[in-house]
C-alpha cells in the first residue's frame, strides 16, 4: 500500500491518487484541525509538469517529514503513521491541501 494517498491531482507529485515526490514536509505548526495543516510540498502541474518518477528508491513517496507539532503522529520533525491521506481536491496552492490524517494530541 502507497504510504501517501492524495487527492491532489493538480501536483506534479501525484499519479493516480498516489504521491511519488521524494519526500513532502507536512506544515501547521499547532493546528487543532485538518484544515489547518498542508503538504508544502505540492507543485501546481500547469507550471512544473509531471514529476513522478524522481524518488531515490524508484517507487513512490515514503519520507513524510512534518512540524505538526499537535498531532500525535509527529515525532521529532517526522510523520510516524504507517500511512496517510492527503486532500486538496483540485487544489491550485500548497494551502488548499490538508493532511487527513492529522489527530490532535
Ligand atoms: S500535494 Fe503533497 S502529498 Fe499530494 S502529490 Fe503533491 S507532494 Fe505529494
Amino acid at each position: 500500500m502507497a504510504r501517501v494517498r492524495c487527492q491532489a491531482e493538480t501536483c506534479s507529485h501525484n499519479s493516480a491518487g498516489t504521491c511519488y515526490a521524494n519526500g513532502i514536509d507536512v506544515c501547521g505548526g499547532m493546528a487543532e484541525k485538518n484544515d489547518q495543516t498542508s503538504c508544502s510540498s505540492f507543485l501546481d502541474k500547469t507550471i512544473y509538469s509531471s514529476l513522478t518518477n524522481n524518488t531515490e528508491t524508484g517507487g513512490d513517496c515514503d519520507r513524510i517529514s512534518c512540524s505538526v507539532m499537535s498531532c500525535i503522529y509527529q515525532k521529532s520533525g517526522a510523520c510516524t503513521a504507517d500511512a496517510i491521506e492527503v486532500g486538496g481536491h483540485r487544489a491550485a496552492a500548497y494551502h488548499e491541501t490538508a493532511c487527513n490524517t492529522f489527530r490532535a494530541r
